[in-house]
């Protein structure tokens, strides 16, 4: 039974990312709409020299491929690219995940609005956990490694994720949902939200939010420094929306200002940007099988 529907999901899946779905004008509104606020707030926030605008208008060859990845999610092909990349594989095995295992712990959470928080803290608690593995497992930091190698920050930089990784961070994400059931992005309030937040920590404010940036919510400041080049604040900041995972786990570190960001001995921006996904999936199967590449 599992493994007939296992089927059937990875197909319509497959159907759903092959573009048979229909292209929704509301997905390309909500990208477009989200990506203006910010842009505003930063220029408003920093001026028109270091704008994330201005970076992208110079075009050099870190924020064309910020806007390549942005283009692939308004056009509505990355998840098409990341299936044809990964054979399908991680997808055809989060739907045996999915139909093996659903406890749907959170129905047992009657009142609406604790069961929203629940299932949010534990999404967040997921991403956290999440992004720690793609630090630390070495393979898969060569896949992330490529979110870190942009040399400046131009909002589009959250879309900056190697199709790969995006495709193998489905096994964890799918995680929270088996197990608490109704999925967090229903709620459209919180998505808006939370697709602006995660574009401001990728702009050129460097606020660290006082009181809010060091014990509740993650600031551009402290995002800034997840990002940062320099090897003294590797392993910081991992949270995603909030910081207090990084705080109980030991992992927060205070923001400064003017920090350089990027990888050292930095792989892409030098060609193309399809050279930089194969870069990408080079490094992460060298990273497998040589120790210490
Ligand atoms: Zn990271
Ligand atoms: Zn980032």
């Amino acid at each position: 039974m599992e493994l007939k529907e296992s089927i059937c999901y990875a197909l319509n899946r497959f159907a759903e990312v092959a573009g048979l779905q229909e292209f929704k004008w509301s997905h390309v509104w909500f990208l477009f709409s989200t990506i203006a606020v910010v842009f505003i707030v930063e220029l408003i926030a920093v001026k028109w020299q270091k704008s994330a605008l201005r970076k992208i208008i110079q075009f050099d060859k870190s924020a064309r491929n910020d806007l390549f990845y942005w283009l692939t999610e308004i056009g509505n092909i990355f998840n098409l690219i990341a299936f044809v990349l990964t054979f399908g594989i991680a997808y055809f095995l989060v739907g045996i995940i999915q139909n093996a295992v659903h406890f749907e712990l959170g129905l047992f959470i009657t009142i609406p609005i604790l069961q929203f928080i629940v299932i949010y803290l534990i999404s967040d608690l997921n991403a956290y956990f999440n992004h720690w593995v793609f630090h630390r497992i070495r393979p898969l930091w060569k896949l992330h490694e490529f979110h870190h190698s942009a040399t400046s920050f131009t909002i589009l930089t959250r879309y900056r994720g190697h199709f790969v990784e995006m495709s193998l961070k489905r096994f964890i994400d799918v995680l929270p949902f088996v197990i608490v059931g109704a999925p967090i992005q229903t709620y459209f309030g919180v998505k808006i939200l939370k697709e602006i937040h995660g574009l401001m920590v990728h702009s050129n404010i460097t606020s660290g939010w006082g009181f809010v940036g060091r014990y509740l919510i993650v600031s551009p400041a402290a995002h800034r420094i997840h990002h940062s080049i320099n090897p003294k604040h590797y392993g910081k900041n991992f949270g995603n929306t909030f910081i207090i995972w990084d705080r109980i786990f030991g992992t927060y570190l205070e923001s400064e200002t003017s920090i350089e960001i990027g990888v050292p001995n930095n792989p892409y921006n030098k060609k193309d940007v399809v050279t930089d996904v194969f870069i990408g999936i080079k490094r992460f199967f060298r990273g497998i099988f040589f120790a210490d590449k």
